[in-house]
Formats: structure tokens, sequence, C-alpha cells
């Protein structure tokens, strides 16, 4: 099983710490991550930083200043904080359970951009609302900070939901963050390698999972196309969805509700997948009409720290979960002809 346990701790109090803080006052919380400390090279890194600063040198730090880091969604800020760790000063604009489509950015969200040293976005048009942003910072005389767009491979901008993009993205935020801060390259380096390795972990916890489905229930239905990076990596085709497209913000016709309900009942789709924070109305009256199971999922953001998906790989366990009990449901109309499916 996979825990997630790389986020950084916000603890300053560490016992395995005392001997050299006993000494004197020493002004070097954590800086990296409680998880890293087995982590030999920033380790050292670490006790050499406690060694050289003394409390009072509250000058000296200023060439330490983490560095203040603006991501778009909180998966992108996930992923970005535990990369940059102690060594960023980090705000995410999306709040948890938040849908990155509708969302609408305040005055206070247009500071904190036109106060970043830099942006990480999603991209692929998923942050609409960046361009506002950029421009109002200009509008306050102040040069934008520049954006790194994560991106990943194909059109949907769900690219998340693919681990192998995310991979891509913990290099990308590794090598930009050691660009800006070259003392810590190694550091941000080691940990987009130790994360890269959890996420290939993920990919084949994932694999495993997927297998037991019968292959003749691989097909999905989701709210809107926001899920077609996992379908074609580990191959669970979407067979449709309720909002054609890859944002949240229209409404079907009828024609296109009509010919939904043909295809789930033709292709003996096992359920509907809605995020969470969709309204549920008109899917819940396809699943009513076509008598198959409507399952939440996590679409756009993760939860707070109390719900099920309060970290990306939590996202995808969560997620995993849910897709993969709901399909290994007998489908109720031809349950006698699919007794007999046993999976690969
Ligand atoms: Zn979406």
């Amino acid at each position: 099983m996979i825990n997630d346990t790389h986020h950084p701790s916000k603890t300053s109090a560490d016992p395995e710490r005392q001997p050299f803080a006993g000494n004197r006052e020493v002004a070097t919380p954590d800086r990296v991550p409680r998880s890293w400390r087995g982590n030999l090279p920033v380790a050292l890194l670490l006790l050499a930083g406690a060694l050289i600063l003394p409390h009072s040198a509250a000058a000296d730090e200023t060439e330490a200043q983490p560095i203040k880091v603006v991501a778009t969604t909180t998966i992108v800020g996930d992923v970005v904080s535990l990369i940059g760790g102690e060594q960023i000063n980090l705000e995410t604009l999306l709040t948890p359970d938040a849908d990155p489509h509708g969302f609408r950015p305040t005055p206070r969200d247009a500071m904190k951009v036109a106060d970043a040293d830099i942006v990480f976005a999603n991209g692929l048009g998923l942050e609409d609302f960046l361009d506002d942003l950029l421009k109002r910072s200009r509008r306050r005389n102040q040069e934008p900070p520049p954006v790194v767009e994560l991106g990943g491979k194909g059109r949907d901008p769900h690219v998340w939901t693919d681990p192998y993009n995310v991979m891509a993205w913990a290099d990308k935020i590794a090598s930009t963050l050691a660009g800006m801060s070259p003392d810590h390259a190694d550091t941000f380096n080691a940990r987009a390698r130790e994360y890269r390795s959890q996420l290939e972990e993920l990919d084949g916890w994932i694999r495993r999972e997927i297998n037991g489905i019968p292959q003749d229930r691989r097909r999905m239905v989701t709210d809107h196309n926001c899920f077609e990076p996992f379908s074609e990596r580990y191959n669970i085709p979407v067979a449709g969805m309720i909002i054609p497209g890859f944002h949240t913000l229209s409404e079907p016709s009828a024609a296109e509700l009509a010919q939904l309900t043909r295809t789930i009942r033709e292709q003996q789709v096992p359920a509907i997948f809605i995020g969470e924070h969709m309204n549920p109305d008109i899917a819940e009256q396809v699943a009513a009409e076509t008598g198959i199971n409507l399952v939440p999922i996590h679409t756009g953001s993760l939860t707070g720290p109390d719900g099920d998906a309060a970290s990306y790989l939590n996202y995808m366990i969560a997620n995993t979960t849910r897709i993969v009990e709901a399909l290994k449901q007998p489908i109720p109309s031809n349950e006698s002809e699919k007794d007999h499916d046993t999976g690969e």
C-alpha cells in the first residue's frame, strides 16, 4: 500500500536534532520535510546550515529567503510543495474541493501573483483566470512573474490523471527551482527522484487494481472529459460524458443526453463517475433512466486535510479504488451472461 508521507512537516520541535540545537540556539527549523531526513546528502546540507546560521543573524538570512511561489490548483500545489519543501513559500490559489473551471480570483489572489517570484500552472487551458491575474499585476506597474506551465501529453488539460505526466512535473519543478536557487539544486533534484519512485509505485499499484476488473466492464462515463489521460494510460475507455468537452461550464443538449443513454445501454457501461463539486441533477437523471450507479469521484482539486484525497497520491488511490469497485460490480440486467468473466 502506498502512503503519502512526504508532506513537509510544519513542526519545528524535532527530538532527533536536539543534540545540535541544545548547544546554542539554532535558527534552522525544519528546512526539509521530516520524511526526507533519511536522505544523507540532504541531512548533511541541513546540518551544515544549522551550524553556520546563528539565531540572531537575521540580515545574513536574506540570501536564504525562501522562493515565493504561487501554484494555481491544489494538485499543482501539492507537487510543488513536495519538491520545494522549506526552500519555498507557497501560496495556492484554488481552495480544496474547488472547480478549476469556474474559479474567480479575488483581489487577494492578484496580490499573491504580483508578489510571486514564479507561478506554476497546470496549463493546457485549465486556468482561464491566469491571464487576467497577470494583467492585474501589470496594472500595478509590476512585471508579472514568469509562469511555468507543467502540461503533459495529450489534449486533455486534466493531465495529472496519468501519473507519468506528474513524474515529468516533478522534474520540471525541480529544474525550475534549481535554476532560481542553485545552492539547493541537489535537494530539489533528490526530492524529485524520490517522488518519481513513489509515483512509479503508484502506477504499479493502479495497474494491479485495474487487472481485477473483468475486461468487458472496463468502460466508464464521466461528468465531463476529465479522465482521458487516465483512460488512455490504463486502457479504460470513456464511453461518454454528461457534459461533452473538457470544461464543466456548459450543459448537454437533449440529443446529446439521448445519445449518452443509448451508449450506456449498448456498451453496458457499469457506472457514471461524477466530480464531487458538480451539480448531480443531470447525471442522476441519466443514472435513473439506465439503472446504473452514480459514483462520486475527485476531479479538479484535492480535498482538505480530513478528506481521502488530501494529496495527489491519495487522490489517485481514492479515485482508483472507487473506479475499480464500481466497475467490478455485476451489471444488473445482463448478469446471467456475465457470470463467467474472470478478468484477464
Ligand atoms: Zn475538469
